[in-house]
């Protein structure tokens, strides 16, 4: 399948490529990947989106710039692409059903949540242990849980079940978060009510259950002490890995996200000509959705560009 552009992912930054692509009349193409709308479908309320002051979940928010996408015919394609050839123009794309060739490809394919790597946790995975608190934490509701991690998705992690689940242990490896000081805010008052209990200086080292989890040993980082929490559920929250893997490696990149705004192209370009690369695969900063969104749209008008100079040759 011959595409002029391919746009690979399908969360803000993918789907904000696509928008504009679309409006400038080069009929892009979206592969989606398997999770469609990316990681911020498992947020459960997103508050700072410009103009989103009703503060929508995180699928409510991609479900309407999918219907924005839809809304301009963009070809949605539901694939994930496994392999890429971009040593030689047309690009090739080889996914899980079909494969696509393309004169210009947009990367958007975000990051993933990652695990703490203990090999008592790879035992609990789906059975216990999640990484994503908007889908499982329904499971835990009235139960006893603990959330990993103090950066935004831990903190926005801890707040959510602490509305649904009877206790939440929050576990973190330092005393101060990473978090933005309005949600730590919220966890200081949460804790002072009860419904979170902070572990503080704390590192999990094993999780222990029979068929289920059922608890978890912290030890204190300063003072070397064991202790046991028992929890039915546990949220790794400790942050993200980008989704560069079936990417072709004559791309440039660096701990393993891809560097863009290379010459003679623009902001968004790789070092290979007519590969762009948005969002959180390309971003070891700032990681936020509308950044995301932003650099997608950057990406589309250099490719945009990109195409133009094609033509004129
Ligand atoms: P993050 O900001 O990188 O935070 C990861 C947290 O996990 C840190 O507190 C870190 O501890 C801890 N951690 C990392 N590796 C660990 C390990 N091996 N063992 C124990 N703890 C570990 O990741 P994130 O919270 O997923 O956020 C990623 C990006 O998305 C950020 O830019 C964030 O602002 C954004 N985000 C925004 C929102 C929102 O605006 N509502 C929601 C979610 C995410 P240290 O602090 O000690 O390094």
């Amino acid at each position: 399948m011959q595409k002029r552009v391919i746009i690979v992912g399908s969360g803000p930054a993918g789907y904000t490529a696509a928008i504009y692509l679309a409006r400038a009349g080069l009929s892009p193409c979206l592969i989606t990947g398997t999770e469609v709308g990316g990681q911020l479908i498992q947020t459960s309320s997103i508050e700072n989106w410009p103009g989103a002051f009703n503060y929508p979940s995180g699928f409510e928010l991609m479900d309407s710039l999918e219907k924005h996408v839809r809304q301009l015919d963009v070809e949605i394609i539901n694939d994930t692409v496994q392999r890429t050839d971009f040593s030689t123009s047309p690009y090739l794309l080889i996914g899980e059903s079909d494969s696509y060739t393309a004169d210009a490809v947009i990367i958007a394919t975000g990051s993933s949540a990652k695990y703490l790597g203990l090999e008592s946790e790879n035992r609990f995975i789906g059975s216990g242990i999640s990484a994503c608190a908007t889908c499982d934490g329904f499971f835990y509701r009235n139960k006893e849980v603990a959330v990993i991690g103090g950066g935004n998705t831990a903190i926005t992690d801890a707040i959510y079940l602490a509305g649904i689940c009877k206790k939440v242990n929050l576990i973190h490896r330092r005393d101060t978060f990473r978090a933005e000081k309005v949600l730590t805010d919220k966890i200081m008052a949460l804790a002072e009510e009860g419904k979170i209990v902070l572990h503080l200086d704390s590192v999990p080292v094993e999780f222990m259950g029979e068929d289920h989890l059922e608890g978890l040993t912290v030890k204190n980082t300063k003072t070397e002490g064991m202790k046991y929490i028992a929890v039915d559920g546990v949220f790794v929250a400790i942050g993200h890995k980008p989704n560069t893997d079936f990417i072709d490696p004559v791309i440039d990149m660096h701990n393993g996200y891809i560097i863009t705004n290379r010459k003679p192209y623009s902001r968004t370009s790789t070092n290979v000509p007519g590969i762009f690369a948005a969002g959180d695969v390309a971003d070891e900063i700032y990681q936020q959705a509308i950044t995301s969104a932003a650099t997608g749209c950057m990406a589309a008008i250099d490719a945009e560009k990109y195409l133009n100079s094609l033509s004129a040759d």
